[in-house]
């Protein structure tokens, strides 16, 4: 074994038979923000064998403060996510193979995704709730591993989730969900940092062949509280998922073309050849790349993205985005 890794493998419960595991894992992270950036650090440091990251964002200016990696050149450049961090990752550990996929998660394409590149296990790099819900059923479809991670305000939540159960669905009254939101309820950047290590350290446990420990973590940076809650009472004998094995959200693959997403922003979905001709909108385009294009419409900010979707910033009410998204269909006919 290189000299590389000589420190972790020092650490008897690890040792030389944990890395060697590691460097034959394939771990997929879903999404390449706070979370998903701190953990893909981590484990290209620690010589993880293939990493294969899922992320549909570019990166910005007000992610900086908190997401690993990321610099103002990125942002500058609004490289996406998934390509600057690869980038990135690469110089810290060249062994470590390398997927990025620009491509946005949805129960429309998760099942392909899976079956595409075949992980061994998935991290949970997500920004928003409900798409947990979906990983909580493809993994237990597919027997794959998963590894919950939640962070908003200075709260955050990790769990390590295996076929047996208790999954994300059997914790619904217990791990927080709300709501909440970073871009409404801010961010403390070293929550991101607890909750991202919490997640790898379960994923050592697993490698290392200990199992998850099957514990609920809930920290909060600013308070300081810090919480191991056992989970395996809190298996539901008639849950749908780990117990039954329904899949009601991966078998009814159903998009809205209008999703509220954090704070006045909104994601309006159209069809791919929006990206080419933006040109029949009347908006004013104020930045571009091959990525991504940002444009200005009365008071509104949009990001349109290669696949047809578009960020839009600055609308008050649901209202006003169908509306919006309307006027727009209309343009492109
Ligand atoms: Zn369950």
């Amino acid at each position: 074994m290189t000299q590389r890794y000589n420190r972790q493998i020092r650490y008897d419960a690890f040792g030389e038979s944990g890395q060697h595991q590691l460097q034959h894992t394939h771990v997929m992270i879903m999404g390449a923000g706070a979370l998903g950036s701190h953990c893909a650090e981590l484990l290209t440091r620690m010589g993880v064998g293939k990493l294969t990251i899922i992320d549909m964002d570019i990166v910005e200016e007000s992610n900086l403060h908190r997401q690993a990696l990321y610099d103002e050149k990125d942002a500058a450049q609004m490289l996406p996510k998934v390509v600057a961090l690869k980038e990135k990752l690469e110089c810290i550990n060249s062994e470590v193979d390398i997927t990025a996929v620009y491509q946005e998660l949805t129960n429309t394409n998760i099942e392909a995704i899976i079956n595409e590149y075949h992980p061994h296990i998935i991290m949970d790099g997500m920004d928003h709730f409900a798409i947990r819900y979906l990983i909580n059923e493809i993994c237990h479809k597919y027997r794959l591993p998963w590894i919950y991670g939640a962070a908003v305000g200075s709260k955050g939540t990790v769990y390590g989730i295996d076929y047996e159960g208790p999954c994300l669905k059997c914790l619904l009254e217990t791990i927080p969900s709300t709501g909440e939101s970073c871009a409404i309820n801010g961010v403390l950047p070293p929550v991101i940092y607890q909750v991202a290590s919490a997640e790898v350290s379960e994923l050592i446990r697993w490698v290392s062949g200990y199992g998850f420990s099957h514990k609920l973590l809930t920290m909060d940076c600013f308070k300081m509280n810090f919480k191991a809650l056992n989970m395996n009472k809190l298996k539901n004998d008639d849950c749908d998922v780990c117990e039954l094995g329904e899949y009601k959200l991966l078998n009814h693959p159903r998009q809205n073309k209008i999703e509220k997403q954090c704070g006045d922003a909104f994601l309006l979905r159209f069809n791919q050849k929006l990206f080419d001709h933006v040109d029949y909108l009347p908006v004013t385009v104020v930045r571009h790349n091959p990525f991504a294009k940002v444009m200005r419409y009365d008071d509104c900010q949009m990001t349109v993205f290669k696949d047809g979707r578009m960020n839009v910033y600055g609308i008050e009410n649901e209202q006003q985005a169908r509306a919006l998204y309307e006027k727009f269909v209309k343009c492109l006919k």
